[in-house]
């Protein structure tokens, strides 16, 4: 198995954090992407923090009352 370094930020995995699980992801300098131990997620800092913006969407109107359906 590859060795596992902590790249330059500590990203959670966004596969993970969909399921609302806290997870940490390992950089593999080699291939320059992000992993996860816990699911098969692989991907370069992009696709991390496009996913992230993604799980943010989710979330946006968390602070909203809704009362309109
Ligand atoms: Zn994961």
């Amino acid at each position: 198995m590859a060795q596992g370094r902590k790249g330059k930020l500590n990203y959670r995995c966004p596969r993970c954090l969909m399921r609302e699980i806290d997870m940490d992801m390992l950089f593999d300098s080699a291939k320059g992407e992000y992993y996860c131990l816990r699911c098969s997620f692989v991907g370069p800092e992009s696709e991390v923090q496009r996913l992230n913006a993604q799980f943010r969407a989710k979330y946006l109107d968390r602070t909203v009352r809704i009362t309109d359906f």
